[in-house]
């Protein structure tokens, strides 16, 4: 896979004029008229707040320097440039050369260093920072500012030309692959900068990078240089404001690359945020061994446990530890290794937290004995880690319950819930290797090398395992695809490792005794061969690799859940019961969940679901012998026929309404008449067409007839919803009956269990449809209470689906107890965009960013949002009181549950398994219309 990058080096600002009018409309959030460039250092412009302006990194950059830590000087030209590059074919704004000049000369006067001087030159580093951090997706450059006689001139100082080689040899492989675009051909090609550096090295015999000598380095640069001239037919630029504008462009380039985008998509970050661009004077973690560089933590991020926690590399720069380059050691080990730093250390990671409120991950460089702080943010952690320490951070008192409950994405409740290695199976399964546990959770499948290969194996329906040397954010992709990620290379806060946690995906990274061959295509552990396809199972909460398939197991969270574990004493579950019983103090919204069995309304209960929400019939229908007699019903001539297979399937359906009733005791259960295009239960296959025409003792030609008499062009949009049930009555007095015989039977049982039955009537348009159906609903209502002498609990309402629903909700709801937005037909006939054909163009869409997000997952709140907020509206004109809920897939996605928080609708409905998250995302939901934290 190609890297698309900006290739220019000379795009310094344009002089044109911009029309003021133009100008304005990127500075209506700007606090400062005209003012792109912010320092930091001596004379601190900027703070935390400002992350808007200026991205995360250079706000906490601000406000670090404001709060005394040791941060280097420099600047950040604000986001706004951002926007302004890419809606003025990538220009600048008039004022930003002289800012950028003057902010350098601000750190040259603080540093006594002069950018591009041949005696005392100022280098510096050129990096990214969005407003939420995008960790590894787009650009950085280091040590800029060196050139042929720069590197002379830091070689006289630093009394050390090895290490001032070393620093240009490194810029130029930054600067080449980002900014000139020299970079691998392809994914199964190798980087071809680390290529000349590892043959030299091979030719003479070194093992490590630090065994290169300086003439050994002047001859990478020289190659270098070469390879750079003979790709790009440029040369290398040798004028440092040169490299400065190249590098700037190229950052700001890097917002739109590939990695960028989807990691975008993935997060819903929107694209008109735009990036900032920091550059700040070096450090050099690589000056002897006397320095470091490391990224440390002030908790674990894998399982949140209050610890210093990180790493660090000894003569080396920071991306060595970024990128897994080298194996680094453990932030505890710097307590022997350089003790005064270390105490030093310890003093920021407890000034980070108090101030910042938050775990931190931050980056720092020990440049001959000297701390410096590079970077801090809010750190990336798992879902158990985002539990555990907004749980502990509370009763430390350093955040309330509600900011507790804002910082724990409401997804990552459900790492606490994903399944680990079934025990027994693990105790013979045989471990390969050992690497660092770097993403909670079990995860077996095929393997596979490349990005290509992890989506061509899962649109194949394959689980797979993700296995590289070191993953780059090329990568996201593939682990996008994958179930889990292995890497034989770099530690817990490598690439690999970071993308991982937050992408929930089980992860083991820097297992050095694998070998990971790409171009054979094998994994070697010890003496064994796995092939591109075998299986493999991970281990990320212990490391472990085993070779083969293992059977996983629920979590002890699940297990307590379910009444499978009495282990209430259990750590994680009590953090789990926590944040549940928090969110359920702080949510208005109620949960329901979609469930058509007892099993599965069970499970959602024992989540914390307070009632059924959606239970689709047809589903009950596709059982064992039920089939047949479906088939039969559909198939039928005329109604004698129909009601005579009705009349068998009845006890069936009487004996699913049973278990859903007495599962759920007492609390709401809507049943959603039959809805689907009856075809869906025809089958395609000429074999079973002639089995059926057995089963049900008629012709051959008669099966196929009726077949083709059911087709229709666009079922979708055919004979479904109450459709069926207006122009077949008996179906819909089927079901209602089996509905309120299950009812008065569980009533009447010995345990007299209470029930409270919602029927719903699907695909409604027109208040005489809903009429039309009600009035069989109540006539069999009637019918069974006066027979069995019991008055049944009951509601009838509608599915808003479709638009014209929406429109004329007020008339709807004087007929309607209740409302369910189905938001999956909804969506789908809003956008006029068929649920299941969307495959054919929605990668280009992805790639354009046409949607945010994908509109059958989270809610097109701007569209079928709007028409949502006018069924409230219009609904409640004419029936004040009347219910509201959410069924469609939407109901269990975290921002689409905040919309419906704001529009007010009583409950949402979504799946067992995301009931935890449902609860959480409600009490967030809550907690911010009421002002509390930002969206
Ligand atoms: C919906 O349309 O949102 C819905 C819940 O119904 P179904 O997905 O069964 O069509
Ligand atoms: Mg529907």
């Amino acid at each position: 896979m190609s890297r698309q990058k900006d290739t220019r080096t000379n795009n310094k600002p344009s002089s044109r004029h911009h029309s003021q009018k133009k100008m304005t409309k990127y500075k209506t959030t700007s606090i400062n008229k005209n003012k792109y460039v912010f320092a930091f250092g001596r004379n601190t412009e900027g703070n935390a707040q400002m992350r808007e302006l200026l991205g995360g990194k250079g706000a906490n950059l601000a406000e670090m320097a404001a709060i005394g830590l040791p941060v280097p000087p420099g600047f950040t030209i604000s986001t706004e440039v951002c926007s302004y590059y890419y809606d003025n074919s990538r220009r600048y704004p008039d004022s930003l050369a002289h800012s950028t000049s003057a902010a350098i000369k601000e750190i040259e006067s603080q540093l006594g260093k002069r950018f591009g001087d041949r005696k005392n030159p100022l280098l510096v580093s050129v990096r990214s920072g969005a407003r939420d951090s995008m960790p590894g997706m787009m650009d950085t450059i280091l040590n800029l500012g060196l050139n042929d006689e720069t590197v002379e001139g830091l070689a006289a100082n630093s009394a050390n030309s090895r290490f001032a080689w070393d620093c240009y040899r490194r810029f130029i492989q930054m600067y080449g692959d980002v900014v000139m675009g020299v970079h691998a051909k392809s994914e199964e090609d190798l980087d071809p900068f680390s290529c000349i550096l590892d043959i030299m090295k091979k030719d003479l015999k070194l093992k490590s990078d630090s065994d290169l000598s300086t003439e050994n380095l002047q001859d990478i640069v020289k190659k270098y240089k070469e390879l750079i001239q003979n790709r790009t037919k440029k040369a290398f630029p040798q004028d440092v404001m040169e490299q400065l504008w190249g590098a700037i462009s190229a950052v700001f380039g890097s917002w739109r690359n590939k990695r960028a985008i989807l990691y975008r998509q993935q997060y819903n970050i929107p694209t008109e945020w735009g990036t900032a661009v920091n550059i700040q004077a070096m450090v050099f973690g690589n000056a002897g061994n006397d320095s470091a560089t490391g990224v440390a933590f002030t908790r674990d991020p894998a399982n949140g446990e209050k610890l210093f926690y990180g790493e660090y590399l000894i003569n080396a720069q920071g991306e060595d530890v970024v990128a897994g380059v080298r194996t680094p050691n453990s932030i505890s080990e710097l307590a022997k290794a350089m003790p005064k730093n270390f105490k030093d250390l310890e003093k920021v990671r407890l000034k980070l937290e108090k101030h910042f409120k938050d775990m931190q991950d931050f980056e720092f460089t020990i440049e001959k004995g000297t701390l410096f702080i590079l970077q801090t943010r809010n750190g990336k952690r798992t879902g158990l880690a985002a539990v555990r320490i907004a749980v502990e951070m509370q009763k430390e008192k350093l955040i309330s319950q509600q900011t507790a409950l804002l910082k724990i994405p409401a997804e990552s409740i459900d790492t606490l819930l994903v399944p680990i290695f079934d025990p027994k199976a693990l105790k013979v399964a045989p471990l390969i290797g050992r690497g660092l546990p770097a993403g909670p959770g079990a995860a077996t499948g095929r393997i596979v090398f490349s990005s290509k290969a992890a989506e061509r194996q899962t649109r194949k329906g394959n689980k797979v395992i993700l296995c590289r040397t070191e993953t780059s954010p090329d990568d996201l992709k593939g682990m996008l695809h994958s179930q889990g990620i292995l890497t034989s290379r770099g530690g817990v806060s490598s690439h690999a490792a970071l993308v991982a946690r937050q992408l929930g995906k089980v992860c083991v990274c820097g297992a050095s005794e694998i070998t990971v061959n790409y171009e054979k295509k094998i994994l070697i552990a010890g003496n064994r061969r796995l092939k591109e396809g075998d299986y493999i199972s991970i281990d990320g909460s212990t490391g472990n690799i085993y070779r083969g398939m293992i059977e996983s197991a629920d979590s002890e969270v699940k297990k307590v859940l379910e009444g499978k574990s009495k282990a209430r004493r259990n750590y994680t579950y009590e953090l789990f019961e926590t944040v549940m019983k928090w969110s359920d103090k702080h949510r208005k919204l109620k949960i329901r969940t979609n469930a058509d069995t007892p099993t599965s309304a069970k499970q959602a209960v024992a989540y914390g679901a307070e009632g059924i929400g959606l239970c689709r019939t047809e589903h009950m229908f596709f059982d064992g012998d039920r089939i047949d007699l479906m088939r039969q019903m559909i198939l039928a001539a005329d109604e004698v026929q129909r009601r005579s297979a009705l009349k068998k399937l009845l006890p069936f359906q009487k004996k699913d309404f049973i278990g859903l009733f007495r599962e759920m005791a007492g609390r709401p259960v809507t049943i959603r008449l039959l809805d689907p295009p009856l075809h869906e239960f025809l089958p395609n296959d000429d074999a079973v067409r002639r089995q059926l025409a057995e089963n049900l003792d008629v012709p051959f030609d008669f099966v196929i007839d009726r077949i083709k008499a059911l087709h229709e062009e666009n079922p979708m949009l055919g004979c479904r919803g109450c459709r069926l049930g207006i122009i077949y009555p008996e179906i819909t007095e089927m079901q209602a009956r089996a509905i309120f015989e299950a009812a008065a039977q569980v009533m009447k049982s010995k345990r007299g269990i209470k029930v409270n039955a919602e029927i719903m009537i699907p695909l409604v348009g027109f208040q005489a449809e809903l009429k039309d159906q009600l009035d069989i609903v109540h006539r069999v209502a009637d019918q069974v209470m006066k027979k069995n002498k019991v008055k049944i609990n009951y509601l009838v309402g509608t599915m808003i689906e479709v638009p014209r629903a929406a429109i004329t909700a007020d008339e709807i709801a004087q007929e309607a107890d209740f409302f369910s937005f189905g938001t999956n037909d909804l969506t789908q006939t809003t956008l006029g965009l068929s649920r299941d054909d969307m495959g054919l163009f929605y990668d280009e869409y992805q790639r354009k960013e046409i949607y945010n997000q994908n509109p059958f997952a989270s809610l097109d709140q701007t569209g079928v949002g709007k028409l949502i907020e006018l069924a409230v509206e219009r609904g409640c004109s004419s029936k004040p009181n009347i219910k509201l809920g959410i069924c469609g897939e939407h109901a269990g996605d975290p921002n689409s549950i905040d919309f419906c928080h704001r529009t007010g609708l009583n409950y949402v409905s979504c799946s067992p398994p995301r009931v935890p998250i449902a609860r959480l995302a409600a009490a967030q939901a809550k907690l911010r219309a009421d002002g509390l934290g930002s969206k």
